[in-house]
């Protein structure tokens, strides 16, 4: 399959994941793939375009609830449980990326970081900055410059006591890591006190228990003298896709625990069992494992290559009780195939493992075979044209409340134990106040106008009726094909129209495609731009990528007009879910408060940016009922919007 077009295509994904470093010749032969990231030019749909195991499970637990977090937005709350899980991963992480010999068992947690820098990635006409590992030959990484220290480590229980000496030096930075993003979350719900003191606080002992698991790997590979890649890393040679180790990937040293010849050591096995796993240092969705074609994707935990096969390892900060252990095996499954179908259907693991931390067990699952892969490779790119591929056209009729029932099991994934109703879900589910299937709903209050408490009235707006995308026509007169930074234009224009001039600007690199030809003095259709307000007032046409402009002939026009005003509307509606992000652009700082509400005849976001971010927005809970007096209609995406400006106010109710 080497030099197969799929190999080479792989190698290309490969090599932009490595962008750090290309043009360095790869130096071992090629061994399991774990990441990658698809070039711009050949990934049709994006990260919002892809099927993920997540959102494939999620739909067999009710196909309402995900109509309404996958079309509509709608958030769930975020508990502390969701974040203590990455803190146990990122502290077992840390440990192992380390080495017994050259992190002192009282090192500061930073000492074997990874070097990073900024990357922008793109995909379509949107782009955004990537937090990547920096694998520049020039960046700051520091398994180069130690020394081995002279303490020897001659059992498994003395890399163990390291181990967890480490454990409690990275805990700390995990969880408060771990915190810190949960308080950052617009929709965080929970005690955090009170979290830490039922549950938190086993954090050490569960990435303890991660250790061991990896430790009988470690004692595996020692039993087999060193396994597969031996000869290899006492040669100084790396795989393509190194596991995190404190060493750059182009390293070509020798590693300073390797000896020269004899039977291997324990700190060579330690070094070789490495699995490799997300870097701590990497940014959220950077390593992910993407299929070739675009439409799926999934991240790894642990993938083990000691032994010269790769085996696939998921860990669970948890006993394994609860209802997800019904999905663990669908999705080590998709794993299975993932790797499969992404290493040119040539290359199969030949383990999988769920490690659930909370008793310290392994659950391991056959391999499926080949047949078997194609078949829920088929399903999934079913799935894929049904509910992804038309996101943003969903209908809620397609997605009825049809929610499963919830299954317990023993330990560890083990046999199932108990079954409640299917009620119990929708007991627990944060849309029931929204859904006919709860038994629950609640309906919304009819008032056509509201009332504010200076005595002003404002009649109501239906969703329905705000209008985010429209058409305009005209002749351009100042165009500006300003160039993307990543490639094509940019363009911005006036444009003059039967209601005057309108100026139009683009949202990242705009329209998709511009055709050549079209220029100042060019007769235009533009279809789906969404109007915004200007900085000093005015109003102006918005061109992203679902914006197309097409040159017309004069007997061509149909008569759109041009708008001349912000098309201001009132919405009352309940708050599903918050959000919030703040970034930086050329012109400063920004932040941005939104809300998913649900009104009587239907969803729409609220939004404000910066300044015009309301006072009141720190009180807003989901489930409060609120009033947008003058917002303006828009769009983001595929999503209906109504944008706060200087004019918008917010009421609670
Ligand atoms: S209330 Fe029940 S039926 Fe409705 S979305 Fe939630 S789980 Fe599904």
């Amino acid at each position: 399959m080497i030099g197969s077009p799929q190999m080479d295509f792989l190698h290309k994904t490969c090599d932009w994941a490595r962008s750090g470093f290309k043009g360095v010749e790869h130096q071992s032969h090629i061994i399991g793939m774990p990441t990658n990231t698809l070039i711009p030019e050949e990934d049709p749909y994006g990260p919002g375009g892809r099927l993920s195991h997540s959102s494939r499970w999620g739909h067999s637990l009710c196909p309402r609830a995900w109509f309404y977090e996958r079309e509509w937005g709608w958030k769930g709350e975020a508990l502390p449980i969701l974040v203590f899980g990455h803190a146990v991963e990122e502290c077992v992480c840390r440990v192992l990326r380390e080495n017994p010999a050259l992190v002192s068992a009282n090192a500061v947690s930073e000492v074997f970081d990874s070097p990073t820098r900024e990357l922008g990635a793109y995909w379509r006409r949107r782009d955004r900055l990537n937090t990547i590992i920096d694998q520049r030959p020039e960046a700051a990484w520091n398994g180069p410059l130690l020394i081995p220290m002279g303490e020897t480590y001659g059992d498994i229980e003395s890399i163990m006591a390291w181990a967890d000496a480490r454990i409690a030096v990275h805990w700390p930075r995990a969880i408060a890591s771990a915190h810190e993003s949960w308080l950052a979350d617009a929709n965080r719900s929970g005690d955090w006190e009170e979290f830490m003191n039922a549950r938190g606080h086993q954090g050490p002992q569960l990435a303890a228990a991660g250790i061991e698991l990896h430790l009988e790997e470690v004692a595996q590979c020692l039993a087999a003298g060193g396994g597969a890649g031996l000869m290899d890393f006492r040669a100084g040679r790396r795989p393509d896709i190194p596991a995190p180790d404190g060493f750059p990937a182009t390293h070509d040293q020798t590693h300073p625990c390797a000896k020269g010849e004899g039977e291997v050591s324990l700190l060579e096995a330690w070094e070789l069992a490495r699995p490799w796993f997300v870097d701590p240092e990497a940014g959220t969705f950077t390593q992910q494992a993407i299929l070739p074609e675009g439409w799926f994707q999934g991240e790894y935990d642990l993938v083990y290559r000691w032994d010269g096969t790769s085996r696939i390892v998921d860990i669970k900060a948890s006993d394994g009780r609860s209802e997800w252990a019904a999905s663990y095996p669908v999705q080590m499954q998709t794993y299975a195939w993932l790797w499969w179908a992404s290493h040119g259907k040539d290359e199969e693991v030949t383990g999988l493992e769920t490690w659930y931390l909370g008793d310290g067990s392994r659950k391991v699952y056959p391999p499926p075979n080949t047949d078997e892969m194609q078949q829920f490779e088929d399903e999934l790119h079913d799935f894929w044209e049904q509910h992804i591929a038309t996101k943003g056209r969903r209908d809620i009729a397609d997605y009825p409340p049809q929610p499963a029932t919830v299954p317990s099991f023993a330990p560890g994934g083990g046999e199932q134990v108990g079954e409640t109703d299917s009620s119990e879900r929708c007991r627990q589910c944060y849309w029931a106040g929204e859904c006919e299937g709860s038994g629950r709903k609640v309906d919304h209050d009819g008032a056509t106008e509201f009332v504010d408490h200076d005595g002003s009235s404002h009649p109501l707006n239906n969703v329905s009726e705000l209008i985010p995308r429209i058409t305009v026509e005209g002749r351009i007169g100042t165009w500006k094909p300003n160039p993307w930074r990543f490639g094509g234009i940019a363009p911005a224009l006036s444009l003059f129209t039967g209601g005057g001039s309108l100026w139009c600007s683009p949202y990242k690199g705009g329209p998709l495609a511009v055709a050549d030809g079209i220029g100042g003095g060019t007769s235009v259709r533009i279809e789906g731009g969404y109007l915004a307000p200007t900085r000093n007032g005015g109003v102006q046409l918005k061109l992203d990528e679902h914006t197309t402009i097409s040159a017309i002939e004069e007997d061509e026009f149909e008569g759109h007009q041009s708008p001349t005003a912000l098309h201001r509307a009132n919405i009352r509606g309940r708050v599903m879910s918050l959000s919030r992000g703040e970034g930086e652009t050329n012109w400063g700082k920004w932040k941005r408060w939104g809300a998913e509400l649900a009104t009587a005849d239907g969803p729409i976001e609220i939004s404000a940016m910066s300044e015009n971010i309301p006072f009141a927005h720190d009180e807003v809970k989901r489930d409060d009922e609120v009033a947008v007096i003058a917002g303006y209609a828009t769009a983001f995406g595929d999503k209906k919007q109504l944008s706060f400006d200087a004019e918008t106010v917010l009421r609670i109710l």
